[in-house]
């Protein structure tokens, strides 16, 4: 007994949240979790049911919503505490299950798978159990098998994310098997060596996922995941033989949120609804499993008919055996920190508290030979105990004591025997596995053992014998003989004519022949032979009279199907070298007939027989089976239909939901168009009135506009006249000033040239006058002389004519001044000159 072990994670805000300005309201304490109701002001008293804090104990509650903090935690401890518990289940052979359950961009994926270089819990946990395998096998400890496989469920149907070829890899059909419980037919299953091998599976299958945008999360999925390790152990336990498998199922689901939270629509919301089934039934099965357990545990509580809807849901009935079963299981609840996801943030957390409650019954998957191994040898302890006894009350001659003795032999006898069998079986299988050349692997119902060297296959005449047997022609040569024969023989045979050292197949770089020695009875599809003889494909080969094989080269079988293809291959060339019309993959050894060989003589008559009495045989077997499996069949069919006609009365009565709200709704619509149409009516009339008001404004404004347009015209013509008068009387104008200025211009010339005339004659006048004024200086001056001279008697009368000369003088200078300011004045100069000829004159009477 186990419970469910429930741990929570926080992520840190996204950048929407972020954007969103949204507050934090998860915080973490130890295993505790609690969520903040910030709608509910603190300190709020009264209804408990309000309450603005819950809290909630898990196993786990993992704060990873800030790398800062010193209670974060990252990946690898999450690893720790979870993934180790898983390998740890593994190894001792118990099955497990891990599975990620939150809103969309919640952390799921990011938990289970991771980011690159960041990884999750599924490639840890398989990192983990490679490194745990090499170690056990470098010490020899155990040898294992590991096989994986990877599925979606996505539409409640179930498609394989690692089958290469695209057909048959969607809607896989899920049966259920007596013992083993549901399975998905035809899921692929990929046996893995190391975690290269597991990395590019999960690579491959990963890229497949479908995915599809929303509302929230970009890049998550809206698909279930299920990836699941199958994991093989055998070893000996303090000498006891002890093989144990163990299931791993890590599961991926879609986002929880209803599909309206997200705004998806469409398609999505199909999905969406598809996904809550897968969810809901989840729940449900949860709920029913937590009641269960609380049944059990609690004994004062009556037993209660606790139906769990397993099959209702594809994921339920895949999962059936990790939910309250044959399993130790593990939930991851992913929640965000933002109070815009409270109402998903706490359905996550109560869902999660649900879970808590599950009890699972995980036991030791055992294998049943291995069982039988260990009980016999309880067995014979006790037995060996009941001895010892015996001998100690000497009872050792009675006859209990001594059958007692012989049981012990019996059963020691008989636990050698298995274990020498169960170890040769694990071993043999082991090293057959581990060969290059040989593979084996399901196809259908049919097992498929590929080789990639030539072989021969035993056909064995016995008809009870069941084995097949394999022989490979290695590159070289091959002996064939007898056991008694003198050098090893590399295949011993005997029967009839059978020789000691019989043949040889040899083998050179691909081309087989068959060499008889010593006349030994040889045929090839029937034809004796004595001499070296090639083989081909397909080829039928007699040795000695009982021995009978198939020659098969897969190589050339594979040429030959390529020229099958393309039509070179007459179907003359094709019965002889393809003797088997079924064998489509020759390289191939399907658990069928060989089909028709013509061979003569009685022997072959007699084989031919068995041969066809064995194909009969086998018919029937198959025909049982056939009719075992309809039964099969039949049955999960009728629990199908019993299921579906549940669901179909219960979608007859949501029909009827629907259809009643359908009708109230059609009578508010009628009523409603009604109205809209009477207000349609109005919207048109008034539509029109506002057309024609419309139209009439624009023919107004159009004949307003054209009679602006014209007016502005005759303004501009008549502006253009007035410019280009204006121009003309300009120019006229111009011409007058130029005509004006051109005859000032002559005009001072002339004056300038007039005045330049004057201005040498006045200049000649003032030289003639200086002139003039020096004379009379001089005579002056002789007068003065004179005047000493005559100076007694005639001083009166010098200095009269001084005066007069004085005033002479005067009156010159007076000219002189005058016409140095441009002042010609005539008269005074004549009156001066005559003046001074009167003096000259009186002088000269007085003389
Ligand atoms: P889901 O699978 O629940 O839809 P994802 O795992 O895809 O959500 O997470 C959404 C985004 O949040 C991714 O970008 C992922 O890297 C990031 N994320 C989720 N959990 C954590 C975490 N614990 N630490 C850091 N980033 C995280
Ligand atoms: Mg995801």
């Amino acid at each position: 007994m186990a419970s469910v072990k429930v741990a929570v994670r926080v992520r840190p805000m996204n950048r929407r949240e972020k954007d969103l300005n949204a507050k934090f309201i998860i915080s973490m304490e130890k295993n505790k979790t609690t969520i903040t109701n910030l709608k509910i002001p603190e300190g709020a008293t009264g209804d408990t049911g309000r309450e603005r804090t819950k809290t909630f104990t898990y196993d786990f509650s993992y704060f990873s919503a800030d790398s800062k903090s010193p209670s974060f935690v990252c990946q690898e401890m999450v690893f720790k505490n979870l993934g180790m518990d898983v390998l740890k289940s593994a190894f001792e052979g118990y099955n497990a299950c891990v599975f990620a359950y939150g809103q969309t961009g919640s952390g799921k994926s990011y938990t289970m798978m991771g980011n690159a270089g960041d990884a999750g819990l599924i490639p840890r946990i398989c990192e983990g159990l490679f490194s745990k395998i090499s170690e056990k096998t470098k010490r020899n400890e155990a040898s294992f098998r590991t096989e994986v496989s990877y599925l979606e469920i996505y539409n409640e149907r179930v498609r394989d994310l690692l089958r290469r070829k695209s057909s048959k890899t969607n809607n896989l059909r899920i049966r259920e098997h007596p013992k083993e419980g549901p399975y998905v037919e035809d899921l692929s299953k990929h046996l893995v060596q190391n975690y290269t091998d597991v990395e590019e599976l999960m690579d491959a299958g990963n890229i497949n996922r479908t995915t599809a945008a929303t509302g929230m999360n970009d890049v998550s999925s809206r698909s279930h995941a299920i990836f699941t390790i199958n994991f093989t152990q055998a070893k000996f336990d303090s000498e006891m033989p002890c093989e144990t498998v163990s299931k791993i199922h890590l599961v991926d689901l879609a986002g929880s949120e209803r599909a309206d939270a997200t705004g998806a629509t469409g398609v999505r919301l199909k999905e969406g609804g598809n996904i809550n089934k897968s969810l809901v039934t989840l729940g449900n099965v949860i709920s029913a499993l937590a009641d269960l357990s609380q049944d059990a545990t609690n004994p004062l509580s009556k037993k209660k008919q606790v139906f769990v809807p397993y099959r209702d849901s594809v994921l339920t009935w895949l999962l059936k055996d990790s939910l309250g079963g044959n399993s130790k299981t593990i939930m991851i609840a992913t929640i965000s920190p933002a109070d815009v996801n409270y109402g998903e943030t706490l359905s996550t957390l109560r869902y999660a508290n649900r879970a808590k409650n599950i009890i699972n019954k995980p036991t030791i998957n055992e294998d049943p030979n291995v069982k039988l191994i260990r009980e016999l040898r309880a067995e014979i302890a006790r037995l060996k105990a009941l001895l010892a006894q015996g001998n100690q009350i000497a009872l050792l001659d009675s006859p209990t004591a001594l059958s007692m003795e012989e049981k012990l032999q019996q059963n020691e006898a008989r636990v050698q025997e298995l274990t020498k069998e169960w170890t040769n079986k694990w071993n043999e299988t082991q090293d057959i596995l581990k060969e290059q050349t040989l593979a084996l692997r399901k196809e259908g119902i049919g097992v498929v053992l590929d080789s990639e060297l030539p072989h021969l296959i035993g056909i064995d005449d016995d008809l009870l014998s069941t084995g097949i047997i394999l022989y490979h022609l290695k590159e070289g040569q091959t002996y064939v003989g007898r056991e008694d024969a003198i050098t090893e023989q590399d295949i011993v045979l005997h029967g009839l004519d059978l020789e000691s050292e019989h043949c040889v197949f040899e083998n050179l770089n691909g081309t087989v022949n068959l060499i008889p020695l010593n006349g030994a009875q040889c045929s090839v599809n029937g034809i004796q032979i004595t001499e070296p003889t090639h083989l081909n494909q397909g080829a039928v080969i007699l040795l000695g009279r009982t021995n009978m094989f198939r020659f098969n080269h897969p190589k050339e079988a594979a040429k030959l199907r390529e020229k099958r293809k393309s039509g070179l291959l007459s179907s003359f060339s094709l019965s002889m070298t393809d003797l088997s019309k079924s064998c489509d993959n020759l390289s191939a050894v399907m658990l069928y007939n060989p089909g028709f060989f013509p061979v003569k003589g009685p022997i072959c008559l007699r084989l031919e027989f068995e041969r066809q009495q064995r194909e009969e045989l086998e018919k029937l077997e198959s025909k049982r089976k056939q009719i075992e499996e309809m039964e099969e069949k039949q049955k999960s069919d009728k629990a199908e239909l019993v299921r579906m006609q549940q669901e179909v009365e219960s979608q007859r009565k949501e029909t009827e939901i629907v259809q009643l709200q359908i009708r109230k709704q059609e009578e508010s619509l009628k009523r409603r168009s009604v109205h809209i149409e009477s207000r349609l009516k109005d919207l048109l009339a008034e539509k029109e009135k506002f057309e024609e008001e419309r139209l009439r404004e624009q023919q107004e404004i159009e004949l307003q506009k054209k009679k602006q347009q014209e007016e502005i015209f005759d303004r501009v013509k008549e502006e253009l006249q007035r410019l280009q008068e204006l121009n003309h009387n300009e120019k006229v104008e111009k011409m007058q000033i130029f005509r004006e200025l051109e005859k000032l211009k002559k005009e001072k010339d002339e004056q300038y040239l007039k005045l330049e005339s004057e201005k040498k004659r006045l200049e000649e006048q003032e030289r003639e006058q200086v002139m003039l004024v020096a004379h009379l200086e001089e005579q002056l001056r002789e007068k003065q002389v004179m005047i000493e001279l005559l100076k007694r008697g005639d001083v009166q009368r010098v200095e009269e004519e001084r005066r007069d000369l004085e005033e002479i003088r005067e009156s010159l200078l007076k000219v002189k001044e005058a016409r140095s300011e441009g002042d010609e004045n005539h008269e005074e100069l004549e009156k001066a000159q005559h003046e001074f000829v009167e003096f000259k004159r009186k002088q000269l009477e007085q003389c």
